[in-house]
């Protein structure tokens, strides 16, 4: 088999918001090798997950196991490693998310294939696979030949792009069934603790008021909820300010967050690390303030202020309500 396959991470019922841009990427480069494209679904709870792309992909594979239902990377590594010596993949893709992180190196190891992590493009060449990865920081790009092997395997920096349009049949379903044991070793997992519910869903905003850690201290984030509730914004933020505990962790956008994709999305004293822009690059309208007119997030933005946040916050205020 010389499939091109995506590993589709998902929780009960809805998949990893970077699905959009992992099966775009994937259905190019089969496209490309003239092959076909399948995704694999770990787990039991799966069916609503796999109804949002069976028309993305030419065949769907259920890896069936109940351990699996548990998150347990070992568990994983191991249905894994046995699908991919049953399959032999030509390329298997996951978004390169913390859980991702997770696997991939062990799963490579145990297989004995290739892995490129963190990869921003990936292309074939005449000589094989090709990949970019961006370095110190997303300052430099590295574009890498990987080695002749039979199955690649790659991680895939996040971006929020939707799924190209599907096209034609939906795709064929397969059921493997891993419940018997495997190899499991060297590690436990001891429990889960979830994260608290959601207050809001901010992957559902259209009009986000981001803040960074520009805001300074935590008395000030309840200034920038005001300002946000005044102009009728669902307040998000960057790591550092949920790291803190200043916001909720469900608030934080980004590769470790949510990808957002508002109709407007107003980053205040936030940079620009990749790792945030990564999740709410798909905006519309970017506006950013920063006092820092050399900021990276400036590369991004569709209008840029370089001001201090709460100057410029009763002005912007004014303006955007005075209608
Ligand atoms: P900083 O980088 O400290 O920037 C603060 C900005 O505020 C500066 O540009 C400064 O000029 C400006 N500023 C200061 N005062 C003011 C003011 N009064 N008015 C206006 N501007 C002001 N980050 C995320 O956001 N989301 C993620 O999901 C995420 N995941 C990560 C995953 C991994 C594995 C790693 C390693 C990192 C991750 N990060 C993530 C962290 C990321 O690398 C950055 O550290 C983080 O995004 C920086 O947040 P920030 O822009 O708020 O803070």
């Amino acid at each position: 088999m010389t499939e091109i396959a995506l590993l589709l991470e998902h929780r009960p019922g809805r998949l990893h918001d970077s699905t959009g841009g992992l099966l775009t990427l994937g259905r190019h480069l089969a496209d490309a090798a003239g092959t076909s494209l399948t995704a694999w679904l770990p787990g039991v709870a799966d069916e609503a997950a796999a109804a949002g792309i069976r028309h993305h992909v030419d065949r769907l594979v259920l890896l069936r196991s109940d351990a699996l239902s548990g998150l347990d990377s070992a568990v994983l590594v191991d249905a894994l490693a046995r699908t991919v010596s049953a399959r032999a993949p030509r390329l298997l893709m996951m978004s390169h998310t913390p859980a991702a992180m997770d696997v991939a190196p062990v799963l490579a190891m145990r297989c004995g294939i290739p892995l490129v992590g963190d990869c921003v493009a990936l292309r074939w060449r005449d000589d094989g696979l090709h990949a970019d990865r961006q370095v110190y920081g997303g300052k430099a790009l590295e574009k890498l030949s990987l080695k002749p092997a039979a199955t690649w395997l790659a991680t895939i920096r996040p971006g929020s792009g939707d799924a190209t349009p599907a096209e034609g049949e939906p795709a064929t379903i397969e059921t493997c069934d891993l419940s018997a044991p495997g190899d499991v070793r060297g590690r436990r997992l001891l429990g889960h603790r979830a994260v608290g519910g959601a207050d809001i869903d901010i992957g559902e905003a259209d009009f986000i008021v981001a803040v960074g850690r520009g805001v300074g201290k935590a008395e000030r984030v309840a200034d920038v909820q005001k300002f946000a509730d005044a102009i009728g914004a669902t307040l998000a933020c960057s790591r550092p300010v949920a790291d803190k505990g200043w916001l909720a962790k469900t608030r934080q956008v980004g590769t470790s967050g949510r990808s957002v994709r508002p109709r407007v999305y107003l980053a205040m004293g936030i940079s620009g690390a990749y790792q945030h822009v990564a999740g709410m690059s798909g905006a519309d309208t970017i506006i950013a303030v920063n006092t820092d007119a050399s900021a990276p997030i400036f590369d991004v933005a569709s209008v840029g202020i370089v001001a201090d946040m709460f100057e410029i916050m009763p002005a912007l205020q004014r303006e955007l309500t005075s209608t």
